[in-house]
């Protein structure tokens, strides 16, 4: 039940996916109540601190920016957050100079290598948690996402692409002690080749190519390799969520339903979550004794959740 940071500090150099830049990134120990903090080393002296927290986010079109009363930001957190949060690591610096998280190979799987290289220590204080009491609800169009009363912090998301490579997917899943490095964190971002020439043409996504990101172009994946599961963008969201989620400061136990869900609505949940003061409280975790983990579910025991998730989408709609 106690909080975790990293055992030592890690270095790590790679390339920003929007700026093509190579960026030095270190994450190390944190003290405990400390949380996740992100560190421009390049900043002045004083300015470079923004704790990773969903109030400091600026930006969500394509992907979450955060940044500070100085005007220092840090692009791309999302990953990164979500093998933080994978791993159960509550407290950490990330040191970084330059304004992105390395896009890596456009997955978490590295970021969870990184940690497990440094390794992990456990704390002495108990470790937080969020529990939700009721559900809070954000739509926009036919997107939506709802935080429902749960047990055991669960997720389920479902995404709709024209593209037949893509198509309706749904995945399920509920946080146990196991291996989220194995079921959502290898899964990599994707992009269509129009889009890709689109932001490429608008100076965005500069470092983008096949090495970190899934291209498809029509009803084909560009990747000589395919993909490294058959429902690779459907997992790829679920990680986008778990990172954007985990900016809520602490684990959220309960059950969070997103249908297409994104950087922009995520945010917009965890505001509407904290603008309500009786729909939540922290509760201390139990046994974290070892990572907690992702896995599956059977999709019938979801489909009354998935009903409820639903008509409560409507009722706020
Ligand atoms: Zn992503």
């Amino acid at each position: 039940m106690a909080q975790r940071t990293l055992k030592e500090s890690i270095p790590y150099v790679g390339v920003g996916l929007h700026t093509g830049k190579n960026v030095s990134m270190r994450v190390r120990p944190a003290e405990e109540n400390r949380g996740i903090r992100f560190v421009r080393r390049d900043a002045p002296v004083g300015q470079g601190v923004i704790p990773a927290l969903w109030h400091n986010v600026i930006d969500t079109r394509l992907s979450t920016v955060i940044g500070n009363e100085y005007g220092i930001s840090v692009h791309s957190v999302e990953h990164l957050m979500a093998a933080l949060c994978g791993c159960g690591i509550d407290n950490a610096v990330i040191e970084l100079d330059g304004p992105e998280v390395p896009i890596m190979d456009g997955s978490a799987e590295p970021f969870v290598t990184l940690i497990e290289q440094a390794g992990v220590v456990r704390q002495s204080a108990p470790r937080k948690a969020i529990q939700i009491h009721k559900p809070v609800t954000v739509s926009d169009g036919d997107k939506f996402a709802v935080l429902m009363p749960d047990r055991i912090p669960r997720l389920t998301v479902e995404i709709d692409f024209e593209s037949s490579v893509v198509g309706f997917q749904r995945l399920s899943l509920e946080l146990v002690n196991g291996s989220f490095k194995h079921d959502i964190a290898p899964a990599r971002t994707f992009g269509f080749m129009d889009e890709v020439e689109h932001l490429h043409k608008m100076g965005l996504a500069r470092g983008g190519s096949l090495r970190n990101a899934v291209v498809i172009d029509g009803d084909r994946v560009m990747n000589e390799k395919g993909l490294r599961f058959h429902d690779e963008f459907v997992r790829h969201k679920a990680l986008d969520c778990t990172g954007d989620l985990y900016l809520a400061g602490a684990p959220i136990v309960g059950h969070f339903f997103g249908h297409k869900p994104g950087h922009t609505l995520n945010n917009a949940l965890l505001q509407q979550l904290f603008a309500e003061e009786d729909v939540w409280s922290y509760v201390t975790l139990d046994d974290m004794d070892r990572a907690p983990v992702w896995r599956r579910i059977a999709e019938a025991k979801l489909s009354s959740a998935i009903e409820l998730a639903r008509a409560w989408a409507r009722k706020v709609a």
